[in-house]
C-alpha cells in the first residue's frame, strides 16, 4: 500500500502516535475501544496498517469513558486487571505497528471512491482512504447529557457552557458553575477548587452517586468556603451575551428561583451512546446493531467489516474477549479481499514473533 501523508500533527495525550488529517491505510477502524485496538495487533501481524477514528479524545472506548477504575474478571489469562489496566496494555502491545489515530472526531460519512477504496470523511474534516473498513463503533459515539434548558447552543460556541473538560486551564481564575452527583462532577468540583475564583456544585439531591472519598472532600471544601455546594436545586435558566455566560438561573426547592453569576456552566450528567452516523451508512441495522456473517464478520458490503458491540448474529455476547476473536478472524478475511492472489499463511506468534519486538528466548526443558 502506498501511503499519503499530507499534514502531521502530534496530539500532546498520545505524542507516540502519529496523527495526519489526510490518510491513506490499509484498514480504516472506526472505534478505538479495546476491539479496535486488538484488531489492529491481529492486522499487524499480516502487516497490514491500520489507522484509528474515534470521536472520544482517548483511545479505550467503554473501558476509558464509563469504568477505567472497575476490575475486569473474564479477560483470558487476567484473573482480574483494572480496564484502564487493560486499555494501557493493548496500546503497548500495538505499538510495533504504529498505528495512526485521529481522536476527538466522529466518523461522519463512508463514500466508495474506487472499486476497492472508501473514504471516510470525519468531523474534523480528516479524509482516511483504505480498501478496508472495519467498525469497531461499540455502543456507538458517546454523546454528552444534556439538561433541559431551552438556550444552551446560544453559549455553546463562546465557551459559556462545556458538557466535558478537555482543558481545565480555561477555568483559571474564572467563576463556574458545575452540576451533577457524580464521580466526574464530584472530580471536577475538587480539582477546580485549585484553579478557578469561585467554585459552586449545583445537584438536584442532597445525596451524591460518586466515590465516599471525593464526597468527603467535596463536603470539607464546602465547610472550608472554597466551594459552594448547592443541593437539593438544579439549574433551569442561563442568561448572557454573545461574549459569553453571565449567570445561571437557580432553582431550590424550598427557596425557589435565584441567579447566580459566572462565567462558565458544566453540567456533568455523564455520556449516552448513540449509533449517530453509522446507521446511515447503507448497513443492514438490526436494533441499534450491525448484522455480520460470522464467517468472517463481513457486513455485506465488500470491504466493511463490523466487529465487537457494533454487530449482531445469533448467540451475540457483547464482551471483549468476542470482539477479540471478531477482530481476528475479520482481518484474516481482510488480508484476502485486499490480495485475492496472496496466500495467506498461518503462523503463530511463538513461531514468527511480532516484528519490533524482540524474539522470546526458546524454553530449554529438563529432564
Ligand atoms: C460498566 C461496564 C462493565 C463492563 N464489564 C465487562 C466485563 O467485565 N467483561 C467484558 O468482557 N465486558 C464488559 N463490559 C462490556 C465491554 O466494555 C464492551 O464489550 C467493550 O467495551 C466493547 O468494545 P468495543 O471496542 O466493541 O466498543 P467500545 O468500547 O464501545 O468502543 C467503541 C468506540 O467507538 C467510538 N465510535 C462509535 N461510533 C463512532 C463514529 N461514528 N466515529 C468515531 N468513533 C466512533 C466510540 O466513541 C467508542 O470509543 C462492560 C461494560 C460496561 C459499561
Amino acid at each position: 500500500m502506498k501511503w499519503l501523508l499530507a499534514e502531521l500533527y502530534l496530539s500532546k495525550a498520545q505524542s507516540a502516535f502519529k496523527f495526519y488529517k489526510m490518510i491513506q491505510t490499509d484498514i480504516a477502524i472506526i472505534g478505538a475501544g479495546p476491539c479496535g485496538l486488538f484488531t489492529v495487533f491481529e492486522a499487524g501481524l499480516l502487516k497490514l496498517r491500520c489507522h484509528l477514528i474515534d470521536s472520544l479524545g482517548q483511545a479505550g472506548g467503554q473501558l476509558t469513558e464509563i469504568y477505567p477504575k472497575k476490575p475486569i474478571y473474564d479477560i483470558p489469562g487476567f484473573p482480574s486487571i483494572l480496564a484502564g489496566d487493560l486499555v494501557d496494555n493493548l496500546m503497548e502491545q500495538i505499538k510495533p505497528f504504529n498505528p495512526g489515530f485521529t481522536l476527538g472526531e466522529r466518523a461522519e460519512k463512508v463514500e466508495k471512491i474506487g472499486e476497492k477504496m472508501y473514504r471516510i470523511t470525519t468531523s474534523g474534516g480528516t479524509q482516511v482512504e483504505a480498501p478496508v473498513i472495519c467498525i469497531a463503533g461499540g455502543l456507538g459515539c458517546f454523546e454528552p447529557r444534556k439538561p433541559p434548558i431551552p438556550n444552551l447552543e446560544n453559549y455553546e460556541a463562546n465557551g459559556g457552557i462545556a458538557y466535558v473538560i478537555r482543558d481545565p486551564e480555561v477555568y483559571r481564575d474564572k467563576r463556574v458553575v458545575l452540576a451533577g452527583g457524580g464521580d466526574s462532577a464530584l472530580d471536577w468540583t475538587i480539582f477546580s477548587a485549585d484553579i478557578a475564583k469561585e467554585v459552586s456544585l449545583v445537584h438536584r439531591r442532597t445525596s451524591f452517586r460518586g466515590a465516599l472519598d471525593s464526597v468527603e472532600k467535596v463536603h470539607e471544601l464546602a465547610a472550608a468556603n472554597k466551594v459552594r455546594l448547592i443541593t437539593d436545586a438544579q439549574v433551569v435558566g442561563l442568561a448572557g451575551s454573545t461574549d459569553g455566560l453571565e449567570e445561571v438561573v437557580i432553582k431550590h426547592k424550598t427557596e425557589g428561583e435565584y441567579k447566580l453569576a459566572t462565567d462558565h456552566f458544566i453540567p456533568l450528567f455523564g455520556l449516552s451512546p448513540k449509533l449517530g452516523p453509522i446507521a446511515d451508512w447503507g448497513l443492514t441495522i438490526n436494533k441499534s446493531a450491525i448484522e455480520v456473517d460470522t464467517r468472517d464478520y463481513s457486513t455485506g458490503v465488500p470491504g466493511i467489516y463490523a466487529i465487537g458491540d457494533i454487530n449482531t448474529y445469533p448467540g451475540k455476547l457483547k464482551l471483549i474477549l468476542c470482539g477479540f476473536h471478531e477482530g481476528t478472524i475479520a482481518v484474516q478475511s481482510a488480508f484476502q479481499y485486499i490480495y485475492p492472489d496472496k496466500k495467506l499463511s498461518f503462523k503463530y506468534t511463538t513461531v514468527n514473533g511480532v516484528e519490533g519486538l524482540p524474539a522470546a528466548e526458546p524454553s530449554t526443558a529438563t529432564i
